[in-house]
């Protein structure tokens, strides 16, 4: 399979040997006393390639060297920092094909949405260039007479940033890029799931840093599972860890940071509906369903996991899915004519299975099967067949994430219900309502309406653009990343006051003289 789809070629292009080191503060990479971590495809099951893990004494070089870094970087002008980000967008268009390609082998993802990821970063680095001259603070009126206020934005230091499998290098532009801009040095640790994307990144990186004689410690990478995460966020020296995953490492996540008082970013698991009603165009309406279900196999943390359907057009709304489903054709992801790739792991494969088995316990009707596939091209046990469930808000199984394509269906008559189903969940992340009704679709988006960090109408709840600030409310952890003003989660805030006044007047014309 390695050199089928020329993935042999995009590995050496991407400079990924068959073993590589993993912990790397720029250009030079560390040999630790750690083992090797095998990457293996889910598309085939063959192992790509090895990365040797970050052991604690690596990742206080690795610490030091960012802590060093920073004393330069925050004083380099936030415009040329934006230069630097430029070239590395454009170091990421050369590569992009070979990227793309090594994020679908090795996280399982099909091809154009491998592609897809890698222009997101693209985008990012775009709009971080932009931001790099519009780190805008305000001023405001002093209330004492010759005085000056505003207030002024600074780097926050060492970002340590904890990403998910499911976006291997998109949720690290979203973070490093923007960051560099502000002025702030980055420490990331990839999913141990997806290493080698991580690895590919650093290469890309190092190049751009080193032609502008930038010191190590700017962009580092650690490599592991939990415990190297750990090290992030217990370090007192890092000010801000934005971690991307599960809601259960979140809730680990902020309370390590919380416990020492440093700021998190959490980024977190969805469980996102659409309502369809009376008034959508179905053709939109099914089609936004059928990507945000099986796209990535149901696992992006905007997948859609819910469809609320209004009484009215449920039985046709359900016909068309259940034959669009039929139509669906599962295999490797960069074999373009595929539709469904694989789960990232067989784990993932048990929990899709467990989760069916208990839907259907709780009284869940299973309208199109699911089941994993076997035989020749599925060798890797990680294909499963996207299915659909006719089943209640109030399940165990539809209030939780299962990340899989499977789809829950529900009925609603009145409008008010389908809201309070959609917000009836522990998650905040991303909502949709289908409908052509003006009053409907503002009802939606009002104070009483979406509970989520994203409301879309006649958009289904996946593919957000990153000129928006990204992120959820409730146990999706309330961190908002990418676009808008995100970038203030990056940096400090300082009031200034300066006093050109010949005296000293106080605030709150409070008299203290002597
Ligand atoms: P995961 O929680 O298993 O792992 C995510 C990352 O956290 C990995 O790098 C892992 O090593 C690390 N980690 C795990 N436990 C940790 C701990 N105690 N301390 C520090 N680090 C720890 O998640 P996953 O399976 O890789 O990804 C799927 C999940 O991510 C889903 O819940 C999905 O919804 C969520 N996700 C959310 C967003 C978002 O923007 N809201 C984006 C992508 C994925």
């Amino acid at each position: 399979m390695l050199d089928q789809f020329g993935i042999k070629s995009a590995l050496n292009r991407l400079g990924i040997e068959e073993e590589n080191k993993g912990t790397c503060t720029g250009d030079i990479w560390i040999e630790t006393k750690e083992t090797y971590l095998g990457s293996f495809s889910p598309a085939d099951g063959e192992l790509i390639a090895k990365v040797q893990l970050t052991d604690k004494q690596s990742y206080e070089l690795v610490v030091k060297q960012a802590q060093e870094a920073y004393k330069h970087w925050r004083n380099v002008a936030a415009p040329q920092r934006g230069e630097v980000v430029r070239q590395i967008g454009n170091a990421l268009r050369e590569v992009k094909s070979d990227l793309g390609k090594l994020v679908s082998y090795e996280m399982g993802k099909s091809y154009q949405e491998g592609l897809g990821e890698v222009q997101e970063m693209i985008d990012i680095c775009d709009f971080a260039v932009g931001l790099s001259r519009q780190l805008y603070g305000l001023t405001m009126h002093s209330e004492r007479p010759g005085h000056r206020m505003y207030e002024q934005w600074h780097p926050i230091g060492i970002v340590g940033i904890i990403s998910a499998f499911n976006f291997p290098v998109a949720v690290w532009s979203w973070n490093s890029m923007i960051a560099m801009v502000c002025g702030d040095v980055c420490i990331w640790k990839p999913s141990e799931k997806a290493p080698l994307s991580g690895v590919a990144c650093q290469h890309i990186i190092a190049k751009v840093l080193k032609e502008n004689n930038l010191p190590e410690g700017i962009s580092s990478l650690i490599i592991g599972d939990y415990k190297v995460g750990e090290y992030l966020s217990h370090d007192t020296r890092i000010p801000l860890v934005s971690a991307t995953g599960s809601t259960r490492m979140g809730k680990l996540v902020a309370q390590a940071v919380g416990g020492r008082l440093g700021r998190s970013l959490l980024e977190l698991g969805g469980n996102n509906a659409i309502i369809i009603s009376e008034n959508a165009d179905l053709d939109i309406a099914i089609r936004g369903a059928l990507f945000g279900a099986v796209g990535t196999a149901g696992q992006r943390c905007t997948s859609t996991r819910r469809l609320i359907i209004q009484d009215s057009v449920y039985e046709e709304v359900k016909s068309r899915l259940v034959s669009a489903y039929g139509k669906l054709v599962i295999g490797n992801p960069l074999d373009e004519k595929n539709h469904v790739g694989p789960l990232i792991d067989t784990d993932a494969v048990k929990m899709y299975q467990d989760a069916i088995s208990k839907a259907k316990v709780e009284g869940g009707k299973e309208l199109v099967v699911g089941g994993v596939l076997e035989g020749k091209g599925f060798e890797s046990g990680c294909y499963v067949k996207p299915c659909i469930i006719e089943a209640e808000n109030h399940f165990e199984m539809v209030q939780h994430e299962t990340f899989a394509p499977i789809l829950y269906l529900m009925k609603y008559s009145e409008l008010e219900d389908a809201i309070a189903m959609q917000n009836g969940v522990p998650q905040g992340l991303s909502s949709a309502i289908m409908t052509l009704n003006m009053r409907e679709a503002e009802r939606f988006l009002s104070a009483s309406g979406s509970d989520c960090g994203i409301a879309n109408v006649n958009i289904g709840t996946s593919g957000a653009e990153i000129g928006g600030a990204f992120g959820g409310e409730k146990e999706t952890g309330g961190g908002r990343e990418s676009g808008s003003d995100a970038w203030k989660a990056y940096m400090r805030r300082q009031t200034n006051t300066i006093n050109y006044s010949d005296s000293l007047p106080l605030a709150q014309g409070i008299k203290f003289d002597i």
